[in-house]
């Protein structure tokens, strides 16, 4: 069978377990997922491992996450058409890929020079060049286009940054691996004053440190 068929076989396998396990439901992350082929952010010689359900290698000690894992995060996120969203850890720029088809703009921020210029390179190739792909410390937030009423961070950290915090929407939400790289705990975090926050657990993953 041709390649490029085989691959998309495999995304419809993953897909199908979604919705037969019913763990992935909603309908606009099921969509993202169908429109994005995750194959262009994979590194060449992973490329049959695609749709495979795991975090893949993709240079500077970085792995792209594993499909079930981004779309558990994206489901939590719950994102509207009108969101502003920030992405803190770019990595292959799949998941900023997917936040794109979900929301209005989408700023993710990457420290690796390296994973910069492959996210960027990767998200051309997919036609999704909107996303604004910033070089730098995530944990200082992007206070130029802020507030967010999404915020995602993808790498494991023992808090969350105050920046981040403080360039949410009152009313946005913020979801995060909390905790040591192996066994943290996905937190979804709803800011609903100014100064106060709402935390509920979501299980536990493993996850690059957010350093
Ligand atoms: N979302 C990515 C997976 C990211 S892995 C994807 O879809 O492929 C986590 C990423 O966070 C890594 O690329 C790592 O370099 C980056 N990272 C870690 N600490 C960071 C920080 N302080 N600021 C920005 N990026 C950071």
């Amino acid at each position: 069978m041709h390649k490029k068929k085989i691959l998309e076989k495999d995304k419809q396998i993953l897909f199908r377990n979604w919705q037969k396990s019913q763990l992935i439901k909603n309908k606009a992350v099921l969509q993202a997922f169908q429109s994005v082929n995750r194959e262009l952010f994979v590194d060449p010689s992973y490329l049959d491992l695609s749709y495979s359900d795991q975090p893949l290698p993709i240079g500077s000690g970085q792995t792209i996450s594993q499909p079930t894992t981004v779309a558990l995060m994206l489901q939590i996120l719950n994102i509207s058409p009108e969101h502003r969203i920030l992405e803190v850890g770019t990595g292959s720029g799949y998941n900023a890929a997917l936040l794109s088809k979900l929301g209005e703009l989408v700023v993710t921020i990457e420290r690796h020079k390296e994973l910069v210029k492959l996210a960027r390179k990767n998200l051309l190739s997919a036609g999704l060049e909107k996303v604004k792909v910033v070089e730098g410390d995530g944990k200082l937030g992007y206070s130029s286009l802020a507030p967010f009423d999404r915020i995602i961070i993808t790498a494991a950290t023992e808090d969350v940054p105050k920046n981040l915090k403080d360039q949410l929407t009152v009313g946005g939400l913020l979801v995060a691996p909390i905790g040591p790289t192996h066994g943290c705990e996905m937190k979804k975090i709803v800011k609903v004053s100014l100064n106060d926050f709402q935390t509920s657990s979501h299980g536990l993953f493993s996850f690059v440190p957010l350093v």
